[in-house]
């Protein structure tokens, strides 16, 4: 290439490689796959039940026998862990049916690894979804007690543990849980059982749309005695620090969007696996805006799946996860296929899927 007259212009031509779908494919840095996310599921007693999450569009509350087809669909896609919350029959003060040997999420871990025992059944283990007033522990007065809390929390890890779960993941964020749920998993004799703590857990705005599909709205009060202030980072790092010291494997930052500069922050800091929360009401920001022609919802939600893997988190945990991987599928499946094996008369160069150009 000449230039046309003058000297050669002193600067570097970074859209180079940004000239064709191949190029920029050829130069990304991020790729999103469905083995990195994991789908949270919703069970709840009954038969027959499909109840959708009137603020979280196909989003639903399964009951049990539900459980078959909704595991299928997702190992269809490639999609290979899931994240389980419970809506149990019966609620109490001291939340017995998270712990209960047929308490509602115990029922749906046996039964997962029945019907899919490669899929990655991780276990959510807090009290709210399970107490009566919706708080995430044993009530001093309006406030969460702390240390008597940490009994139910580990009696519950241990009964999914007996249940046949793959990894628990505490999302209380009381203090001390990870190491009485490990001395009480290892007193048990499950060593190998990893623990996901919910470790940089904020006192949050968006976690509206959840609440609606777990039934776990606080009766009175909030959260913000136990979970974070939102305008604080190093607090985290020291939260993380403090959650793998007491015997966490990995780790999770809740939200995701609103906090990505503490996802970044933590990889930079600690070598664990570091998981994602793209929470409900992230997920309902962008599909109510999807819904009204606002904006074009395929495009946002796999741009801010994109950011928050950038950012450093290696598992996201998100209710896209589904379409995403179908939309995944779309995008780079021929491509894998025509790279895998060379066919005549298959054009080379053509975007798979019709990937729009910008
Ligand atoms: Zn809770």
């Amino acid at each position: 290439m000449s230039q046309s007259g003058g000297a050669l212009p002193d600067f570097r031509r970074y859209r180079r490689l940004r000239q064709s779908e191949g190029l920029r494919r050829f130069a990304r840095e991020t790729i999103l796959h469905p083995g990195d996310f994991v789908y949270p599921l919703f069970v709840t007693f009954g038969r027959g039940v499909r109840r959708e999450v009137s603020s979280m569009p196909d989003v639903f509350q399964l009951s049990i026998d539900q459980l078959e087809r909704e595991a299928n669909v997702l190992l269809d896609l490639g999609i290979g862990s899931v994240i389980l919350f419970g809506i149990p029959e019966v609620k109490d003060l001291e939340a017995s049916d998270a712990y209960d040997p047929d308490g509602i999420v115990q029922q749906a871990i046996r039964e997962l690894k029945r019907i899919a025992p490669n899929l990655v059944v991780i276990g959510d283990v807090c009290c709210c979804e399970y107490t009566s007033h919706g708080h995430c522990g044993i009530l001093d007065g309006e406030i969460v007690d702390n240390d008597r809390t940490l009994a139910l929390l580990a009696r519950t890890a241990v009964a999914q543990a007996h249940a046949g779960v793959d990894i628990v993941a505490p999302s209380d964020m009381m203090d001390g849980r990870v190491r009485v749920i490990r001395e009480a998993l290892d007193g048990a004799g499950y060593v190998n059982l990893p623990i996901l703590s919910y470790s940089a857990k904020y006192a949050s705005g968006f976690y509206g749309p959840f609440r609606d599909a777990a039934d776990s709205t606080p009766e009175f009060g909030d959260r913000r005695s136990h979970q974070m202030d939102p305008a604080n980072v190093r607090e985290a790092y020291l939260e993380i620090a403090a959650d793998i010291d007491e015997g966490a494997d990995a780790i999770i930052v809740k939200p995701a969007m609103p906090y990505l500069d503490v996802i970044a922050g933590a990889r930079e800091r600690f070598d664990v696996p570091i998981a994602a929360y793209n929470v409900s009401g992230e997920y309902a920001m962008v599909r109510a805006a999807g819904r009204a022609g606002w904006i074009d919802e395929r495009r946002v939600t796999m741009e801010l799946l994109t950011s928050i893997r950038r950012a450093g988190a290696s598992q996201i945990i998100t209710y896209h996860a589904k379409s995403a991987a179908g939309w995944l599928r779309e995008e780079y499946g021929a491509t894998l296929r025509v790279r895998s094996s060379p066919v005549v008369g298959v054009s080379q160069g053509t975007p798979a899927g019709g990937v729009q150009s910008d």
